[in-house]
C-alpha cells in the first residue's frame, strides 16, 4: 500500500516516488500539501514579498526554442532594444517607489555591443541608486568572461532557467545544435555559482510529452544544485511557434496551473529558505494565479518596469496579462493582490534568498 499525503509529508526527506505521489494529489490531500507548504514559508521565510521591477530589455533573440514567441526564427515581432533613458527612468521609477531590485531580461546576444551594453546599464543603474537597487540578469547562456564582466559592474544575481532537467526532453523542445546544448546549460548554472551570483533557474511545467515522473525529477535537481532560487511556472503554446503543433495533446491550462501549485508548494517544503517567484505565466492561465503562488510558498514578484510600447513585442506565450498596463497601474495592482494574499510588502530591500546567506555562512563558519 502506497504512503498517505501526510505520511509523506511527515518525512524529512522525500523520494522520487513520494513526489510523484504528492505532484498527484488533488482535494483534501492537495490542500494538506497547501496548508504545510504555508505554514514552512511563514516559518523560514516570513509574509514579507520582495519586488524585482522587470525590464524586459530585447526580444532581439540568437536562438531558436520551440516554445519561445520571440525565437529568431519568429519573424513577426518587430524586434527592439529599450533604450538607456528609458532603463534608467524604470530605475528611477523603482527607485521612488521602494522597489528593491530590479531584473532585466532579454534574448540571448553575445556580441561586444550588446555585452558593453549591458555592463553600462549596470553601472548606471549603480550609480543613479547610490548602490541601493540589487540588480538580476536573465540573459541567457554567456561567455564566462561576460558573466564576470557583469557580475563586476554590479549584477549579483542571474537567472537561467534549465527549462527541464530531464536531456530527452530538453532535445524535444529545443533544436538539437551547438546553440541549444544541455550541458552548456548546466555548466552555466555552475559557473555563475563559482562567481559569486545568487543564482537562480526553474523549468515549465506542462510542456509536450512532460510527465509527472520528469516534473519529480525536476524538484529534485534543484535540490542537488542547492540553487538559491527558482522561478518555474506553466508552459503556454504560443502559435508561431513549432511546439504549438502539439497544443491538442496538452493538459488544459487548468490542470498546467494546478501542477504548478503544487510545484511551488512542494518546493518551498523541501528547500525551506530559498526565494521563490510567483511568475506571470501563472497569471496567464488565472486571474490569481500570483497570489495563489504567494499563499502556498512563493515570496518574489517581477513587476513590469517595460515601456509600455514594447509589451506587444514580447509575447512568449498567448494571453501574456497586463499588456496594456504601465508601471504605476502595475503597482498598484500588485499591492492589492499582495495584501489580499495575506503578505506585505518588503519596501526598499534586496530580500536576497536566505539560503545564500545560510549557505556562505556555513562554509565561512567551517573554514
Ligand atoms: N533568453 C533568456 C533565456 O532563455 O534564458 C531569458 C529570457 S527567456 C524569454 C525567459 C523564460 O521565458 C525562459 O527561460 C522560458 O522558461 C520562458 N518561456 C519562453 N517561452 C515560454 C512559453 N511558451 N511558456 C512559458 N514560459 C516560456
Ligand atoms: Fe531566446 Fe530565451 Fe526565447 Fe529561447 S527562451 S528563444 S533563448 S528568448
Amino acid at each position: 500500500m502506497s504512503d498517505t499525503i501526510q505520511s509523506i509529508l511527515d518525512k524529512e526527506d522525500f523520494s522520487h516516488a513520494n513526489l510523484v505521489t504528492l505532484l498527484k494529489a488533488q482535494g483534501a490531500d492537495k490542500t494538506k500539501i497547501f496548508t504545510h507548504a504555508a505554514a514552512i514559508k511563514k516559518e523560514f521565510v516570513g509574509n514579507k514579498v520582495y519586488f524585482r521591477g522587470l525590464v524586459e530589455l530585447s526580444n532581439i533573440c540568437s536562438k531558436n526554442c520551440f516554445y519561445c514567441g520571440i525565437r529568431a526564427g519568429n519573424m513577426k515581432p518587430e524586434r527592439y532594444m529599450v533604450s538607456e533613458e528609458e532603463v534608467l527612468d524604470a530605475a528611477r521609477f523603482a527607485l521612488e517607489n521602494g522597489y528593491g531590485s530590479m531584473v532585466l531580461q532579454s534574448g540571448e546576444r553575445f556580441d561586444e555591443k550588446f555585452v558593453h551594453i549591458v555592463s553600462e546599464l549596470l553601472l548606471k543603474i549603480k550609480d543613479l541608486s547610490d548602490g541601493k537597487l540589487g540588480i538580476t540578469l536573465s540573459m541567457g547562456e554567456q561567455k564566462e568572461s561576460t558573466y564576470r564582466e557583469w557580475f563586476a559592474s554590479g549584477a549579483h544575481r542571474y537567472l537561467i532557467r534549465i527549462e527541464t532537467s530531464d536531456r530527452d526532453l530538453y532535445y524535444r523542445i529545443h533544436p538539437r545544435d551547438k546553440k541549444h546544448n544541455f550541458d552548456t546549460r548546466m555548466d552555466a548554472l555552475r559557473l555563475l555559482r563559482e562567481i559569486g551570483y545568487n543564482v537562480g533557474s526553474g523549468v515549465m511545467i506542462g510542456l509536450p510529452f512532460q510527465t509527472m515522473e520528469h516534473l519529480a525529477t525536476d524538484l529534485l535537481f534543484f535540490r542537488k544544485l542547492d540553487i538559491d532560487m527558482v522561478g518555474m511556472g506553466p508552459y503556454i503554446e504560443h502559435e508561431d511557434t513549432p511546439l504549438y503543433e502539439y497544443k491538442d495533446q496538452l493538459w488544459p491550462r487548468k490542470e498546467r496551473f494546478d501542477v504548478s501549485l503544487k510545484m511551488v508548494a512542494l518546493l518551498r517544503i523541501m528547500m525551506k529558505d530559498i526565494n521563490i517567484a510567483a511568475t506571470t505565466a501563472m497569471q496567464a492561465i488565472d486571474k490569481q494565479g500570483r497570489e495563489k503562488a504567494l499563499k502556498v510558498g512563493a515570496n518574489i514578484i517581477m513587476p513590469n518596469l517595460t515601456p509600455v510600447k514594447y509589451h506587444e513585442d514580447y509575447l512568449l506565450y498567448e494571453d501574456k496579462p497586463c499588456l496594456d498596463e504601465d508601471a504605476s497601474e502595475c503597482r498598484n495592482c500588485l499591492e492589492a493582490r499582495i495584501h489580499m494574499a495575506g503578505d506585505e510588502i518588503g519596501f526598499g530591500e534586496w530580500g536576497d534568498s536566505k539560503h545564500f546567506a545560510n549557505r556562505n555562512l556555513t562554509h565561512d563558519t567551517s573554514k
